[in-house]
């Protein structure tokens, strides 16, 4: 559709990923050359879960080092994009249009789900950023009622940008530059194969039907989010897997573009 903008859910791995080499923050760098500037980005992360739906307005978010244990340097990024505070009044308007609630929470910063692939694609940390949290229900199908209720967003020069992870068994990862394990695998490619199908309604019965759906996500925060950028493309969307690769061979680092 001539002038709509995509939706897109990015894999941000751990907290390292912004400052270590590896194919996904290659095709992160990337990506901010590849896609028009938009006039502001509603991101959906894995880290900011609330019982109903929250839209954040900050006008200066601070940067949030909201993960534990890992090299002093992640603690010293900033992210000085400014907040998009009208986008957030925006925002939690069409989800209450929707019946969907939508709260707006004026003093909540950026998560590292939020800044860490935005540092990547959009370096220059001036394009205006509101997130929208994700629900600590899980609710698959609420998820993309969420995402259907942001198409608007589309023709107004908003980025739905999602941030997740393809896979994410923690719990079973390995080293860093392990080849997959064969459970994330199975996972990844049937989750590629879903969206390219657009087979939605799979991808929200995802724990019925996907191979080692529990295993690769053993809670929904990382997974959900992709169920919004989906949403948000509208209910013709086509979805296409924009990369692929692993690290620690449980966490599948694929990105997927919704038009
Ligand atoms: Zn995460």
């Amino acid at each position: 559709m001539s002038g709509a903008w995509p939706s897109l859910f990015v894999s941000h791995g751990t907290p390292t990923m912004v400052i270590e080499d590896s194919p996904c923050r290659d095709f992160l760098t990337a990506l901010g050359g590849e896609i028009a500037r938009p006039d502001a980005v509603l991101c959906v992360s894995a880290h900011w879960e609330t019982p109903e739906p929250m839209v954040s307005a900050a006008p200066e978010p601070a940067t949030m080092h909201d993960f534990h244990g890992f090299p002093e340097a992640l603690y010293e990024l900033t992210y000085p994009a400014p907040g998009a505070p009208e986008l957030a009044t925006r925002v939690a308007g069409l989800l209450q249009d929707a019946g969907l609630g939508g709260g707006i929470d004026r003093t909540r910063g950026l998560d590292h789900g939020a800044w860490s692939p935005l540092m990547l694609i959009f370096p220059e940390a001036t394009v205006p950023v509101a997130q929208l949290s994700i629900l600590a229900s899980g609710d698959a199908a609420r998820h993309l009622a969420l995402g259907r209720a942001l198409a608007p967003l589309r023709h107004e020069r908003v980025l739905v940008l999602a941030s997740g992870n393809a896979t994410h068994g923690l719990a079973e990862r390995g080293r860093r530059d392990d080849p997959p394990a064969a459970f994330a695998r199975a996972f990844d490619d049937w989750l590629a194969a879903a969206v390219e199908a657009g087979h939605s309604d799979a991808l929200v019965d995802y724990l019925a039907v996907a191979p080692e759906a529990r295993r690769n996500h053993p809670t929904p925060d990382h997974y959900t989010p992709l169920l919004v950028a989906l949403g948000a493309a509208g209910e013709a969307a086509i979805g296409r897997r924009t990369h692929a690769s692993f690290l620690y061979a449980s966490l599948s680092m694929a990105a997927f573009r919704f038009d």
